[in-house]
């Protein structure tokens, strides 16, 4: 007999947890009726700003918005050349190239899955050999950690261009005192259902304490408005995010910091009972991980990912392919080398990972995972 089958990310517990606080605060937006940029979006706002430290906070429709108005907001197009990593979801690089410019990819480090530095240094080379002006960088804060944002940013200050911390998997996390958010000129986060602090749609935000940068974004998320809605100073879009779902952040925002070192202690116990057996993930000294995903690398990643499968237990594989592999982003230019990206793409394995994971359930996982690497 086979046990229960897992889910790899539970939201149904938490709802469960939250009881009838989603429900009522749905209902007040049913009530006041103020469906676009109600008094919800305000008060979310404020509170990620002092969750955050952050000066201010632009709320809008998904964490790839949030990508595309910072592009916009820092003129970003064609003929520049920004930087991403080769080992990230397609939306970063996406939000590059839909504005013309042109994304140009750059190899992570192999203990953090992070952008490394020196293969950024290289690509800065081969953008300016393609005739490409270097004009900013976009670190991803890959499965929850902060990237290296003390040597980008001074990195970035020295050759002029622009830091775009995509904070989507690592909202909450901390580098030194700081929280993401604070860590770049500019952040932007998702508030897409499976990521850390999600909401039951879509959602994200942009963080910045500069505030021409916050005027600009506000009105690039309707329609570039001016001092009106129909005074159209920008070339802008409708990316703002709905009152029912800053409604849902809010309750969700009350819980999060416990449920950040809920996550952080599943993910010591996974350190512990894994240690031995595959490569388990690094945080960085002076970091902390939200734990987006718990992703393990192993060189026979198939064959556990089937292995656990088999009893009842589901894994994903963040990502398959790096992006300079994808048809759609073959032709951009890259580093000279991208083989952590290549190599991590056919050996990274997300197990189960949320902040109400049994302990049970765990001792289940690695025991299955043992089962497949040491029969
Ligand atoms: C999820 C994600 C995004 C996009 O967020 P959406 O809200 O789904 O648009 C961008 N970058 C990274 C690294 C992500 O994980």
């Amino acid at each position: 007999m086979t046990a229960q089958p897992l889910e790899f990310i539970d939201l149904k517990t938490q709802q469960t947890r939250l009881g009838d606080r989603i429900p009522r605060a749905i209902q007040r937006v049913l009530d006041h009726g103020r469906y676009i940029m109600g008094p919800e979006v305000q008060e979310l706002e404020a509170q990620l700003a002092r969750f955050s430290g952050a000066r201010h906070v632009i709320s809008c429709a998904s964490g790839t918005d949030a990508l595309v108005m910072a592009l916009m907001a820092k003129e970003a197009g064609p003929g520049d050349a920004i930087f991403v990593p080769a080992f990230t979801f397609v939306a970063t690089a996406e939000a590059v190239a839909l504005l013309g410019a042109t994304p140009v990819f750059v190899d992570v480090d192999p203990h953090s899955y992070l952008l490394d530095l020196a293969s950024l240094k290289a690509a800065q080379q081969t953008a300016t050999r393609n005739g490409l002006t270097p004009k900013g960088v976009i670190p991803v804060d890959l499965f929850g950690q902060p990237c290296a944002y003390t040597e980008i940013n001074r990195f970035a200050r020295e050759q002029g261009l622009f830091v775009i911390a995509d904070a989507a998997q690592s909202f909450g996390a901390r580098l030194g005192g700081s929280r993401t958010g604070a860590l770049a000129e500019l952040t932007t986060t998702s508030f897409f259902p499976a990521k850390p602090l999600g909401c039951y749609g879509d959602g994200g935000a942009l963080f910045t304490d500069d505030d021409e940068l916050a005027d600009r974004l506000r009105s690039l998320r309707v329609h570039g408005k001016g001092k009106h809605k129909y005074d159209n100073v920008n070339i802008g879009l409708n990316g703002r995010l709905d009152t029912m779902q800053a409604a849902i952040l809010l309750e969700k925002l009350s819980i999060f910091a416990e449920e950040i070192m809920l996550r952080d202690r599943i993910a010591q116990q996974y350190g512990k009972l894994l240690e031995d057996c595959v490569e388990i993930p690094v945080v960085r000294s002076g970091c902390t991980s939200v734990w987006a995903q718990y992703t393990i690398t192993t060189a026979q990643r198939d064959a556990v990912a089937q292995g656990l499968k088999q009893q009842g237990i589901p894994s994903a594989v963040y990502y398959p392919s790096p992006l300079h592999r994808q048809t759609a982003y073959a032709a951009y230019p890259q580093a000279p080398k991208l083989t952590v990206s290549e190599r991590l793409s056919t050996q990274v394995l997300s197990l189960p990972m949320h902040p109400y994971l049994e302990e049970d359930a765990q001792h289940r996982i690695c025991a299955a995972l043992r089962q497949v690497l040491q029969p």
